[in-house]
């Protein structure tokens, strides 16, 4: 036998990974690379890599499970290989998905039985349950208008201005018009009242949001569902109501029973839920859930037999994976109705803690209410000498991140801080976080006003240049405050440290 030894082959032995060739040379970014290269290399230069990402663990900003029980991950782990569109094949999978449907949908009032089946189905979101139950409601509205022989090219949704990307991306993908509330100061929900009087006689549906995503705040379904009941009869039209719940879905059942919001009132057709929110599931899982098989015009079902028995299937994508059916469902089981509402009241309860910190430093609005989700949205009283925004990147130096961001129209000039309390954000997180806050904000109180930027910008406005030279101009301005800061504070760390 031969054994030759190429220079590669001592190279991959013998040196350590970071010495090694792979990790000197700069790594394919647009093409495919020729050769191989061996698997302890690849595996250290990704995840190196990724170590400059955030930590999930200390990012605010997502409502989005970044912890499970081991157990849990280990079942993820175990079921990484299975495709849940291969329901013939993997039976259990999909009994699952069944289960978990059925258990959501009486959580959520569905009027069926106790051992009767619910009509639903899981999605990688809310996003795409949404588009789904959007199409539930075009489809219906569109036959509707056929049978009574009137135009039916102009559907449209009512919302609030405060509604989640996602229904603008279906009012755009599917061709509906969006009518969106207007918020207001001080107000940053959909006004029920207003709503009804956008809706005629081409709304597919009222979305009302279960937890608004910018400020937690739940909109009142039940006021909707009542004035939209008494419309609906004063016109003869029959408009529904759907109820956004991606975060709020597993919030209200389990910390405001008596919260009427979902299928308790006669006008919610669909609800939505993001399994990987307050669901307490890593990313990749939501739920759409009808009341009735009704409300699910059959032309969208689809029926395929070539992955063996015949079987339904209603979703925008075809292959996933079943982890996060898997996982949802060991967490509904695992946790029960006592294990959620543990969880969420604890998770209130740091919201609560991080909210009297906010409070007790005096420079913060607390926007966010005492009912709704568990999260603190906060602006500043006064923003003459820095911004939310200032705070925000400032908190990135000890590992937070924490979003700014301003209002939807007509509340545009409120700009906020939002802290979302998630299972894993602890007692002493939350204590160590303000304290985060409030040395960043003590060293901008050492900032020099903004008036002399604002000036800047407005004696910019008179110049008579052209509009690429102001922006040149502009940005400088931008560049130079943000040199001011980061002066101002290389002069605070020092004096914290003592050294002038
Ligand atoms: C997060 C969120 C969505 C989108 O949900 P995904 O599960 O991320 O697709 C939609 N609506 C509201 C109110 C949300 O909070």
């Amino acid at each position: 036998m031969v054994v030759t030894t190429t220079i590669s082959d001592s190279d991959q032995h013998l040196c350590s990974t970071f010495a090694s060739r792979y990790a000197r040379t700069s790594l394919p970014r647009f093409k495919i690379p020729k050769g191989s290269m061996p698997k302890d290399a690849a595996y250290q230069i990704v995840k190196d890599e990724l170590m400059l990402d955030g930590n999930p663990r200390l990012n605010l900003a997502s409502f989005v499970t970044t912890w499970m029980e081991p157990e849990c991950d280990k079942l993820i782990m175990d079921s990484i290989n299975k495709n849940y569109v291969d329901m013939d094949e993997y039976p259990v999978t999909t009994e699952l998905q069944n289960r978990c449907v059925n258990m959501i949908a009486h959580l959520f009032h569905a009027p069926v039985g106790d051992d009767e089946t619910a009509v639903g189905v899981s999605t990688v979101g809310s996003s795409e349950a949404i588009m789904l139950a959007g199409l539930a409601f075009k489809r219906k509205w569109q036959a509707k208008r056929k049978a009574q022989g009137k135009p039916y090219d102009q559907p449209n949704i009512v919302t609030g201005a405060n509604v989640q990307v996602c229904w603008e991306k279906f009012a755009r993908y599917f061709e509906v018009e969006l009518k969106e509330v207007k918020l207001r100061e001080g107000y940053y929900v959909m006004d029920p009242g207003e709503a009804v009087e956008m809706v005629d006689e081409n709304t597919i549906c009222v979305a009302a949001i279960l937890g608004s995503t910018l400020s937690g705040e739940f909109e009142d379904v039940k006021l909707l569902n009542e004035l939209l009941t008494k419309k609906n009869e004063e016109t003869g039209w029959d408009t529904p109501i759907h109820v956004d719940a991606a975060s709020g879905g597993f919030i209200a059942p389990f910390l405001y029973p008596e919260l009427e919001w979902d299928f308790r009132l006669p006008l919610v057709k669909s609800i939505n839920v993001s399994g990987h929110k307050y669901g307490l599931v890593y990313a990749g899982i939501g739920w759409a859930i009808w009341r009735n098989k009704e409300d699910l015009p059959d032309e969208l079902i689809f029926h395929i037999n070539y992955l063996g028995a015949d079987q339904p299937t209603f979703t925008l994508n075809f292959s996933k994976g079943s982890s996060q059916v898997i996982a949802q469902y060991y967490q509904l089981i695992r946790l029960g109705h006592e294990g959620y509402k543990n969880i969420m009241e604890n998770c209130m309860e740091n919201a609560r803690l991080l909210k009297e910190g906010m409070s007790k430093m005096g420079r913060f609005e607390i926007i966010s209410k005492d009912i709704g989700l568990p999260l603190v949205a906060f602006s500043l009283k006064d923003s003459s000498r820095y911004t939310v925004f200032q705070i925000s990147e400032s908190l990135r130096r000890f590992g937070w991140i924490v979003p700014a961001y301003t209002m939807p129209p007509n509340a545009e000039h409120v700009a906020v801080l939002r802290v979302v309390i998630r299972e894993d954000f602890s007692h002493s997180l939350a204590e160590r976080l303000v304290s985060h806050i409030q040395k960043v904000v003590d060293e901008m109180e050492l900032l020099p006003p903004r008036a002399s930027v604002k000036e800047a910008h407005v004696s910019l406005d008179d110049l008579h240049i052209t509009k690429g030279e102001k922006q040149n101009l502009k940005k400088n301005i931008d560049e130079s405050e943000k040199d001011i800061c980061r002066y101002w504070r290389r002069i605070s760390d020092k004096k914290n440290s003592g050294v002038c």
